[in-house]
């Protein structure tokens, strides 16, 4: 059956090879065996229950909370060539009877419909007509109140046990506390469940932080990066805390010469439709929301999600980045922050505390204000995004740097003087008796000479004017960190309106030196050259390149961009002629690969990523001729080979006798050797030749076997070396995964790769 299913996934959907899990997830259904599959956005859930249904002889129900989501997921498989549709209010009567006779005429592979209409005395009876067997259940934490996206509606679920007991029920979500996790599957009723929790790092997005300065300055850089607003320019959401922020970012935007679309609940529905409509078709690319902009957005090709504030947990943070980079290709998520942000959401908790017409449960009071103070916490460049939020999810981060953050891209140093820093100001606020919040602490360590300083006599005290080389932004800054790393805490005095710096356990333990703490320099904003020029001038001199993510080295490499434009508009057109998304027609995976591997042939289309059968039929012709006419008007060569081996292939070590020595050598690795020569590191040499790691990688071991050099030491530290030489001699030098595996997992393909290419160029025995 897994063969069939395998199949039928190339045929239909163009992809070779399954993603971690969605095998385990896809044997539970074929096994009729109640799951609970959670993985992140983009993990790929949706093969996990489509792929089975086009391999069984029954209809699979698949639940979905907005008729905009079942719409592309049903645009999508009717694109692949399989039988679906979609039962929901937006049909006309008529509509609905021809879509419940093919159905029970048995010529539908999967329907879609929401919580209500299962729950329909009428559908149900329909249903019994037919062969239910399986039913999948997409964003199944709706059901959850400890979610963040709790809907009542999704509370009838519970009925679908009793209702459908001979049928599998198979829940998706990308929310993994455990929490919700207990919940869904309680609520479900699910029997024996297959919990499957995916790896919850998204590797393709780069995570930065960035304190809030000058929000507009630093929105429109981070735009202008993008291109955002141009022919060929990124697609992205701004998301902004108030609705008035909304307004006014559209309007700022439009100053400098950026189109954007807003999205807001106190927009009337048609225009939030619009809205919508509009970025899902890439009409429009840009659009400034508030949270309102949520679960119906399924455009893959989102390269970037900004953050304006600080969002009230991490999970939303999760939730909101999650829409970046669906499509596994790289996409940034910058968040602008300030303390003043924590401040606002305890303020509205506070309010709608007050304002609760019934007693408020105090664990849920204390839930809130811990979400708070954990992303507060997240936004502190004290540790890897990346390792935080896998952390935080409950599961180990094992690399060393990301290369997708912040914090490991930029590489910050703590400043030297953080232990003194420190300890001044634990000890400035011991002096003032824990009575004072954070801005009265900085004036006195900044010996500031106020009136109510003097009257209390503080300007007395020892630590008066300690710190006063600092700025007061830099020493709220350091005291933020601090509270972060809970060697300080707030708390509230006893009106509970005002917030005052107390001391902890592990606060007297700083001062004793007996614990150490790393403080972070204030980021500094370029200064712009000169006053009054233009917004959009000042924009561009403001903007500093951002260091490029692995993520987004590797996707481009190759890729021609003036091509991947071509076919997009190409793209574009074909959505606009059948009336679906552009993204259902082709992923810009696809288009990618497609724009990299330029196929001259229908049989070399057939193995870009993403095209399948159905596909091929459908849209081979429109493919085949942009491609070649683009070519030709170029001069661009065709039918590239894979920069990268596949899957199955990277766990191979070539041990065919090497190739015949090529005659000219492609310049790239001429140049890429003449910087091994002079001990460039591979991240430095990916950089200047544009090309992917692996492909780097090899041409390093390529370089080791024809130069022979004494030592690798540039590339692979001599530990790293002697472990994975002793596992090769245990393991054989055959396949690298054996030794992957007898390392734990820790040290990576690339540096066994070249071990081994050295092991074997100076010649020591297996
Ligand atoms: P999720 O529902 O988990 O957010 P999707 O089901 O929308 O994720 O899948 C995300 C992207 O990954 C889609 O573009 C999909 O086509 C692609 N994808 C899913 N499974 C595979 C696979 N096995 N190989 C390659 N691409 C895949």
């Amino acid at each position: 059956m897994l063969d069939a299913l395998l199949a039928a996934v190339a045929r239909h959907w163009g992809f070779r090879s399954l993603r971690p899990l969605q095998r385990e997830a896809i044997e539970a259904v074929l096994a009729h065996r109640d799951s609970l599959v959670v993985l992140p956005t983009g993990g790929g859930k949706s093969l996990c229950y489509q792929a089975p249904a086009v391999v069984s002889d029954a209809v699979t129900v698949v639940v979905s909370p907005l008729i905009s989501l079942m719409k592309d997921q049903v645009d999508a498989l009717r694109a692949s060539g399989i039988a679906a549709a979609a039962l929901n209010s937006s049909l006309s009567p008529e509509e609905a009877s021809d879509i419940e006779q093919e159905l029970v005429a048995g010529r539908l592979r999967l329907l879609y419909c929401s919580p209500e209409r299962l729950a329909l005395p009428s559908f149900r009876r329909m249903l019994a007509q037919i062969d239910i067997r399986t039913i999948a259940i997409d964003e199944a934490h709706c059901i959850s109140h400890w979610g963040h996206d709790f809907r009542p509606e999704y509370r009838l679920l519970s009925e679908l046990r009793a209702a459908f007991p001979d049928a599998s029920l198979h829940a998706f979500t990308a929310t993994a506390t455990k929490l919700v996790r207990d919940d869904i599957v309680a609520s479900l009723k699910l029997r024996n469940a297959a919990v499957l929790v995916g790896d919850f790092d998204r590797p393709n997005l780069a995570y930065r932080v960035h304190y809030r300065q000058d929000v507009y300055g630093q929105v429109v850089d981070v735009l202008r990066r993008h291109n955002t607003g141009k022919p060929g320019g990124d697609a992205g959401i701004i998301y902004c805390i108030r609705r008035r922020d909304v307004d006014d970012m559209v309007l700022h935007l439009k100053s400098v010469g950026i189109d954007a679309m807003p999205y807001h609940a106190g927009m009337t529905p048609p225009s939030r439709k619009k809205t919508q409509d509009a970025f899902r078709a890439e009409r429009c690319d840009l659009v400034v929301a508030t949270v309102a902009f949520g679960m119906g957005i399924d455009r893959s090709n989102v390269r970037f999600v900004l953050h304006t504030g600080m969002p009230k947990s991490i999970e939303h943070y999760q939730q909101e980045t999650g829409r970046a980079g669906r499509d596994g290709l790289e996409a940034e998520c910058v968040l602008f922050y300030s303390g003043a942000d924590a401040m606002l959401w305890r303020n509205l908790l506070e309010k709608s505390v007050g304002e609760s017409e019934t007693p408020v449960d105090p664990a849920y009071i204390r839930n809130v204000r811990r979400h708070i103070d954990d992303m507060e916490n997240f936004c502190r460049p004290t540790r890897c995004r990346h390792r935080s939020l896998v952390e935080y999810f409950g599961q180990t981060f094992d690399k060393e740097n990301c290369q997708a953050c912040d914090v490991c891209l930029d590489g910050r140093e703590p400043h030297a003087e953080s232990q003194t820093i420190a300890r001044k100001i634990l000890s400035c606020v011991a002096r003032l008796d824990q009575r004072y919040g954070a801005m009265y602490v900085v004036s006195v360590l900044r010996g500031e000479s106020k009136d109510d300083i003097q009257r209390r006599r503080h300007d007395q005290l020892s630590t008066f004017g300690l710190l006063r080389e600092h700025s007061v932004k830099e020493l709220r800054g350091f005291i933020d960190q601090l509270l972060a790393q809970n060697v300080l805490v707030r708390e509230t005095d006893e009106t509970g309106d005002f917030p005052l710096l107390k001391l902890n356990e592990r606060s007297w333990e700083v001062m004793r030196n007996e614990r150490t703490v790393r403080l972070f320099a204030e980021e500094k904003r370029r200064k712009r050259r000169k006053r009054g020029l233009d917004l959009v001038e000042a924009a561009e001199t403001a903007s500093v390149p951002s260091k490029r993510s692995r993520a987004e080295i590797e996707s481009w490499s190759g890729v021609d961009r003036d091509l991947f434009e071509t076919l997009r508009s190409m793209r574009r057109g074909l959505a606009e002629e059948i009336g679906v998304a552009p993204f259902v027609v082709f992923s810009d995976a696809c288009l990618r690969d497609l724009a990299r591997r330029r196929p001259s042939t229908y049989e070399g289309l057939r193995r870009v990523y993403g095209i399948g059968e159905s596909k091929l039929a459908q849209y081979g012709e429109a493919v085949w001729k942009t491609l070649d006419e683009h070519c030709r008007l170029h001069g661009l060569s065709r039918d590239i080979p894979p920069a990268t081996s596949s899957d199955d292939d990277r766990f191979k070590v070539h041990d065919e006798p090497a190739p015949p020595k090529r005659r000219t050598r492609n310049p790239e690795v001429v140049k890429a050797f003449e910087l091994f020569r002079a001990g460039k590191s591979l991240d430095d040499v990916v950089l200047e030749t544009g090309r992917a790691y692996r492909t780097v990688t090899n041409y390093l071991a390529e370089y080791i076997q024809e130069t022979q050099p004494p030592s690798v030491s540039a590339w692979v530290n001599d530990e790293i070396y002697r472990q994975v030489a002793v596992a090769a001699e245990r393991e054989g030098r055959k396949y690298l995964k054996p030794i992957f595996v007898a390392l734990d997992e820790k040290v990576s393909y690339d540096a066994i790769r070249i071990v081994l290419a050295h092991l074997a160029a100076t010649g020591s025995e297996a």
